[in-house]
């Protein structure tokens, strides 16, 4: 502990912990809209094939199913993203680079409140 903030103007930002919560509860509602359009689909596809399995809805119905399993893979690696920011958070490691350790710029974490890495050692890695 060196008592001393990474970023000077830290206490002028919101609080990264307040900012991850609110993605956090935005991706959270994201994620039970697509978990309640994947039941609604999955009832719809169980009544289809019932009938008759040369249904052309059928594509229709498996190509919004990927779609929607697509979205909530996204979903879920980015819940994944912020609990990972939020343990940063409290374990006070939050918004220093993983790789050179330098600060990540408030504006960086401002538009990414979940990245990992400075720009340069973002753009080195390839992310
Ligand atoms: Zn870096």
């Amino acid at each position: 502990m060196t008592g001393r903030a990474d970023a000077p103007r830290a206490e002028k930002a919101r609080s990264p912990e307040g900012a991850l919560d609110a993605r956090r509860a935005d991706a959270e509602a994201r994620l039970s809209r697509i978990e309640r359009e994947m039941a609604v689909l999955r009832a719809d596809r169980a009544g289809e094939s019932a009938d008759d399995e040369h249904d052309p809805e059928g594509d229709t119905l498996a190509a919004e199913w990927s779609r929607l399993e697509g979205l909530r893979t996204a979903v879920r690696a980015e819940l994944t993203d912020i609990d990972g920011a939020l343990v940063r958070v409290r374990a006070g490691t939050y918004g220093a680079c993983a790789d050179c350790g330098r600060a990540i710029p408030a504006a960086r974490l401002e538009v990414r409140p979940t990245a990992t890495r400075c720009v340069s050692c973002a753009s080195r890695a390839g992310l």
